[in-house]
């Protein structure tokens, strides 16, 4: 996911928020206003987690390419880290959605210290 790649995906997503609500409010015409409260929030609550996701995972991507030939250090000893895959982490957000956040995890070749540098 690029910075650049937002634009479009965040468009689309609020798109469909707007057509989602406009569909309800449609088919729940007699809704109170605490119904039509509960329908923007689940919506705004899914829109919400994806960008928070999108957006966390644009900025370790750039510290990552920053880093690129420039490897993060270890913070014990210095030594440039090896990369060693990723992992991914799961949180919840409000209104009870998911969000994965994949790590990248690195280890120091000297000392071996693993560790979850910047993004
Ligand atoms: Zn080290």
């Amino acid at each position: 996911m690029r910075l650049d790649e937002l634009d479009a995906r965040w468009r689309q997503l609020s798109e469909e928020v707007i057509s989602g609500m406009k569909e309800w409010r449609l088919q729940h015409p007699k809704a109170t206003f605490q119904e039509i409260e509960v329908a923007v929030d689940e919506r705004l609550a899914r829109l919400r987690a994806r960008m928070l996701e999108d957006a966390a995972l644009v900025s370790r991507a750039a510290e990552w390419e920053a880093e690129a030939g420039d490897r993060p250090l270890c913070s014990v000893c210095g030594t440039p880290l090896q990369p060693r895959g990723k992992q991914t982490r799961e949180l919840t957000t409000q209104y009870d959605q998911p969000i994965r956040l994949e790590r990248r995890y690195a280890v120091c070749p000297r000392c071996e210290t693993g560790l979850f540098p910047p993004g």
